[in-house]
């Protein structure tokens, strides 16, 4: 049994000083401290001896928990606010439907309802053998190797992976949030600052122990979501999985279309889910979709174009080669119906 302190912080600088003096120098090690949100999925970590944190700090109370649509359109959501509150908040139902629809396509209501904005973002990857203590695994233990590379990898990435890891970010959220262009804030006791969501998660390299930038020590306060009005009628998260209900992405879509008035695509967002490291935005797709008549000829060749560095792992039946084809058919499938009439995936009854 592992043994850890419990604090409660009433707000960020008591939080930011129960880390401190706890773990003063900052290295993210299994024994660190850790801020508690939901414990979704930190609890489960912790069972599974995963982390070991010598402290737990919780953040649940701090003043955190709102959603507000600022002045100049953008909407801030609280770190703390609840996904099933910001999936179900009238701005984002309205303004952010990409979003709404993503957040509602991820687990059950129980786990919506306990599960936190911040905490969304940090969860850590489905990888069977990271989560496996016996079995070898950069992510969990660096130089160890990677049993996923020649094991059973269907879940695994095609794309942006390493030699030292083929594990996918499994959030739903974040891939709305990536093709949105969110904007993360943080804050530490050197101070605040804001991170590009497309430089919060990384791509695995040779430290793939590290899923994102942010360190040990800091506190994620809210995430802005810019204005996105232009995309609210023509988008849609579509995620395919294994089966229906309560379960992770095997591959996921984001497309939002601005549609001009001549019938042509001003711009357009697409961010997959469930094929690398981090969620997986592809900026030349939108270039290229930017100024089209929305066919399916041109859906076709962006999907090419979003596939062309794509790359299995795995072995025989256990190989993510079967998410190419699956992939392909998805980005044609969501921009489809992005364009028609920005249909959503998800019905809440189906979890
Ligand atoms: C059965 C099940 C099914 C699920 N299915 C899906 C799914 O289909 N799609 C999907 O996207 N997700 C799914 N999830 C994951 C779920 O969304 C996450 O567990 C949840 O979002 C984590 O939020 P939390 O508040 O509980 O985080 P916690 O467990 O409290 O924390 C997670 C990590 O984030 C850190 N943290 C939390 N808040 C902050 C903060 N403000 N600043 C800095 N660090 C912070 C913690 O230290 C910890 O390391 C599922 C979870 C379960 C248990």
């Amino acid at each position: 049994m592992n043994h850890f302190e419990y604090t409660r912080a009433a707000d960020v600088q008591a939080a930011l000083a129960q880390i401190v003096s706890a773990s003063p120098d900052a290295t993210d090690t299994p024994d660190a401290a850790r801020f508690i949100a939901g414990g979704t999925n930190l609890l489960d970590l912790m069972q599974e001896h995963l982390v070991r944190p010598r402290r737990l700090v919780d953040i649940s109370r701090l003043p955190l928990d709102t959603v507000q649509v600022l002045p100049d359109g953008r909407i801030r959501l609280g770190a703390l606010a609840r996904n099933a509150d910001t999936a179900h908040h009238p701005a984002v139902r309205e303004q952010l439907p990409l979003l709404s629809s993503a957040i509602l396509a991820g687990a059950s209501p129980q786990i919506l309802n306990m599960a936190s904005n911040g905490g969304n973002l940090l969860q850590r990857t489905r990888c069977a053998y990271f989560h496996d203590a016996q079995a070898p695994c950069n992510k969990r233990e660096p130089g160890s190797g990677c049993s996923a590379r020649k094991g059973v990898a269907r879940q695994h990435a095609i794309l942006g992976a390493s030699e030292h890891c083929v594990a996918v970010h499994p959030s739903d959220m974040c891939v709305a949030l990536a093709a949105l262009g969110a904007v993360v804030h943080a804050r530490s006791p050197r101070g605040e600052r804001d991170i590009a969501f497309a430089d919060f998660h990384r791509l695995p390299g040779d430290t793939p122990q590290m899923d994102t930038t942010l360190a040990q020590d800091e506190l994620i306060e809210f995430i802005d979501v810019p204005a996105s009005q232009q995309y609210a009628a023509h988008s849609v998260y579509l995620k395919l999985r294994e089966r229906q209900s309560h379960t992770f992405a095997l591959v996921s879509v984001a497309a939002a279309l601005d549609m001009g008035e001549d019938g042509r695509i001003r711009s357009a967002r697409l961010a997959l889910g469930g094929v690398a490291h981090k969620p997986w935005r592809d900026l030349s797709a939108e270039w290229m979709l930017a100024g089209q008549v929305p066919e399916a000829a041109i859906f076709k060749e962006v999907a090419a174009l979003v596939l062309q560095s794509a790359v299995p792992h795995g072995v025989g039946s256990g190989s993510s080669s079967f998410k190419i084809p699956m992939v392909r058919r998805a980005i044609v499938r969501a921009l489809e119906m992005a364009a028609k009439d920005g249909t959503p995936s998800h019905h809440p009854s189906t979890g």
